[in-house]
């Protein structure tokens, strides 16, 4: 999965973005987020160079959670081990990952509809 010229996703992504990332762990892997995040970039629906950066937003990501658990955390292979934010109990101030928060930032802008990520 590469995008943007030769950054991979986890390079324009998850790095700056995630705080579950980590160098040199499952750098194969990708979450649903990332995923789908890369195939809009890839398809060019979406071009990142030319969006002002998210700010960290917890109302914005409470806001989107129940909608986005279908569409992705629900399709995610980190959710059962790694990442809480879909848990039944969430603190407040839990976070998601980097996908989730551009994902959000395209969504709360009107850059992407919610039919794009399906
Ligand atoms: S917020 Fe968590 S469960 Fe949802 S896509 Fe991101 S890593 Fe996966």
């Amino acid at each position: 999965m590469t995008a943007m010229g030769e950054k991979t996703f986890q390079e324009y992504l998850c790095r700056p973005y995630c705080m579950f990332f980590k160098d040199g762990e499952k750098e194969e892997m990708a979450c649903r987020a990332a995923g789908v995040l890369d195939t809009l970039v890839q398809r060019k629906y979406v071009d990142l160079t030319t969006i002002p950066s998210p700010i960290k937003n917890h109302d914005l990501w409470k806001k989107y959670r129940n909608a986005l658990d279908i569409p992705l955390c629900s399709h995610c292979p980190f959710r059962a081990e790694d990442c809480d934010f879909q848990a039944e109990v969430p603190s407040d101030d839990l976070e998601p990952c980097g996908g989730f928060i551009l994902l959000v930032h395209l969504l709360a802008n009107d850059l992407i509809q919610k039919s794009d990520l399906e």
